[in-house]
């Protein structure tokens, strides 16, 4: 789950990181007082989606001349005009992809003076299976181009959990930075912060880019994007109500409430499966016999008729999809149960793409005789390849 920009500037703040003082503007009636309230001289006003690249992205309704999704304001007035304009807009950036985001909140902040741009970040290091620092003096920019072009400006490493973070590690970091003097001690004292945040409220990951040197040589934050661990969030009732669903894919919202393992991805083919090593299986398949998988979807492994049917109904919204790929196997599930579940759905929302069903497991003969039974185009199949390779058929030709 990832939270906006302001959010986690709060939490920095409420862990003692610098940070700029800001406010949160969610109406255009708002952002006067909300700019009225800093202390100026230069005020930034920042569209809040869940996407990088706002500085440098650009408004599908800008009249000429207009900026990104980040600018500056010399006053009062010309901060809450530039909010009240980016407001209800459509911000474009290369993390959005073409059809961009609609920017509901602006985060007005006070301008900081920068000498220098540095990028670190914390993550969860899959292949560690540890929490790993990634810093450049290559801050503000994009960093998968300096990760690209001259990965050598990168460093990363990882923290032995059994240790944990020591001075060491804050140091390691501050002198790649090409930081000095003080500046080593507060950024020993930040890393400190940052991995005591990351840890304690089961972060994915934690980006700070750019982190600045301001020129009287302090420490600051300038951008803050954070994910959690989703299924961490249980244990955090204060993180879970920063969710903005206005954010998420609809699609994997509406799964997410009736706990369907979903993942929106931009083939043709809907995939409905039971398990998650099965539905890669069944991704990889597909991509074999030469089609592409329209979702990852675990239905999981106690699947009812409800779960199937509201499965059925998020793949068919999707308008990418030109066929379904069912793929269950019944092991504590039984094949007669999903195969009433598939008819009931089917019979619920339409059908208006083939449907490839293959079933495996416990009643595997009672639920192709179901299928059989009900008179529904239903394109029966008997292994994975097969169901496959009759899928990519029927949809490609
Ligand atoms: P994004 O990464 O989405 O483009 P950032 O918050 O990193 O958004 O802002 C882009 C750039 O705008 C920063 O690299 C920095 O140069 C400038 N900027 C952002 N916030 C401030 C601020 N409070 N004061 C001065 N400059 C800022
Ligand atoms: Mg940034």
């Amino acid at each position: 789950m990832n939270i906006h920009e302001y959010q986690a500037k709060a939490l920095l703040r409420s862990y003692g990181a610098p940070v700029s003082d800001g406010r949160a503007v969610l109406r255009a009636e708002e952002a006067k007082t909300a700019a009225g309230e800093l202390d100026g001289p230069l005020w930034v006003v920042k569209a809040q989606i869940h996407a990088g690249g706002r500085g440098k992205g650009n408004f599908k309704e800008a009249e000429a001349g207009e900026k990104g999704g980040v600018r500056i304001a010399k006053s009062v007035e010309e901060a809450a005009n530039e909010a009240r304009k980016m407001l209800g807009r459509t911000l474009v950036t290369h993390q959005t992809g073409a059809p961009g985001k609609q920017v509901n909140r602006i985060y007005i902040e006070d301008g900081s003076d920068i000498a220098r741009e540095l990028y670190l970040a914390l993550l969860v290091d899959r292949q560690t299976s540890r929490i790993a620092f990634v810093c450049s003096t290559e801050g503000g920019m994009d960093i998968e181009e300096v990760a690209h072009k001259t990965p050598d400006k990168i460093l990363s490493f990882s923290v032995d959990p059994a240790s944990g973070l020591s001075d060491f590690h804050g140091r390691r970091v501050a002198f790649a930075l090409g930081l000095e003097g003080a500046q080593v001690k507060q950024c020993v004292g930040l890393i400190r912060t940052l991995y005591k945040l990351f840890v304690e409220k089961d972060m994915e990951m934690l980006e700070i880019n750019p982190l600045i040197v301001t020129p009287g040589g302090q420490l600051k934050c300038l951008d803050a994007k954070m994910g959690f661990d989703g299924n961490a969030i249980y244990r955090h009732p204060d993180i879970a109500a920063l969710r903005d669903e206005t954010e998420e894919d609809p699609k994997e919202l509406a799964a997410s409430k009736f706990d369907l393992n979903y993942i929106a991805l931009d083939g043709e083919i809907g995939c409905m499966v039971n398990g998650a090593g099965l539905a890669m299986a069944t991704m990889d398949i597909i991509k074999l016999y030469g089609a592409e998988p329209a979702n990852f979807l675990d239905v999981g492994g106690g699947a009812t008729k409800e779960k199937v049917t509201e499965a059925f109904k998020i793949i068919t919204s999707d308008p990418n999809v030109k066929g379904i790929l069912v793929n269950i196997f019944g092991g504590i599930m039984r094949c007669d149960i999903i195969a009433e579940g598939v008819i009931a759905a089917v019979k619920e929302v339409g059908l208006q793409v083939p449907l490839v069903v293959r079933l495996e497991g416990t009643n595997v003969e009672k639920g192709k005789e179901i299928i059989k039974g009900s008179g529904l185009n239903v394109i029966a199949a008997d292994d994975l390849s097969d169901a496959a390779e009759k899928i990519v058929k029927a949809v490609k030709g």
